[in-house]
């Protein structure tokens, strides 16, 4: 079942730059979708699209299924998302980042008292940073603050997890047992996650789908389905 559909989207900045021009893409409940290409062909610019946070010049973003029945947007907490820099917020702990989300949302009783510590400690357990709820970001190493914001986005069970080139800033040992640590999450939560990674590697590893952008004004060069889950340890 379609998440959401890119249809026929363009975006071009005041500045005059193309981004995107022609871009068709469908997002389908519980794919692991990485989407790669050249720098500047416009796959953050497609994700933060899908994000809400820049409308397209042309086309459109549709929520639910194409065509039949309501399309809703996203509510708050529908959506994780985590980019390259975790940006956690330097005056507050691990638990605190992470119960930010369900400060912000207040969707249902489940983000308020005893439920809302229930799921921020769940999701820093998740995350593999337990013992850390209390440590400040400024103790923690760049992956464990990748972690924690990976644990933040998570925190409000989103449908979508959208993430930008999250461990592309870690070294490659970090980076690898992370792109262990997500497959994991991935596989355990069954949330439709949309990825973008320079890294084809990373993306055969990790991903169901794997689609390929044109250079700039990006479109779909290539949709490409992984068969079976690339064989693992
Ligand atoms: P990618 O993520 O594939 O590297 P981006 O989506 O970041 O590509 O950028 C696509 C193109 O749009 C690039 O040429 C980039 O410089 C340009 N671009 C991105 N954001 C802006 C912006 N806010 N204003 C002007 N140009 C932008
Ligand atoms: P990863 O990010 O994959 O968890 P790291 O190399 O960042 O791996 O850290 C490995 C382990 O070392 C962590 O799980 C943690 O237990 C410990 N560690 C790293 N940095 C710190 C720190 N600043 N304070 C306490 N423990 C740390």
């Amino acid at each position: 079942a379609p998440v959401v559909t890119l249809r026929g989207v363009r975006k071009a900045f005041p500045t005059g730059t193309l981004a995107l021009d022609g871009l068709n893409l469908t997002v389908n409940r519980g794919e692991f979708l990485s989407l790669v290409g050249p720098s500047g062909c416009g796959k953050s610019t497609a994700l933060r699209l899908i994000a809400g946070l820049a409308k397209p010049s042309a086309g459109a973003v549709v929520w639910g299924d194409d065509g039949a029945g309501p399309a809703r947007a996203p509510a708050p907490g529908d959506l994780g998302v985590v980019f390259q820099e975790p940006t956690l917020m330097p005056w507050t702990t691990v638990a605190g980042n992470v119960r930010l989300p369900l400060r912000l949302t207040r969707r249902r009783d489940t983000h308020r008292g005893d439920d809302a510590e229930a799921r921020v400690a769940a999701a820093i357990a998740r995350v593999g940073l337990d013992g850390f709820a209390d440590a400040y970001p400024r103790e923690l190493s760049g992956g464990m603050k990748m972690r924690a914001a990976i644990a933040r986005a998570l925190v409000t069970d989103p449908h979508l997890l959208l993430m930008d080139e999250p461990f592309a800033a870690l070294d490659e040992i970090t980076r690898f047992r992370l792109d262990n640590a997500l497959s994991g999450l991935w596989q355990g939560l069954g949330t439709t996650v949309v990825f973008v990674t320079h890294s084809v590697f990373e993306a055969v590893y990790l991903s169901t789908r794997i689609v390929v952008m044109t250079p700039r004004p990006g479109r779909v060069a290539a949709d490409i389905a992984i068969d079976a889950p690339f064989p693992r340890g």
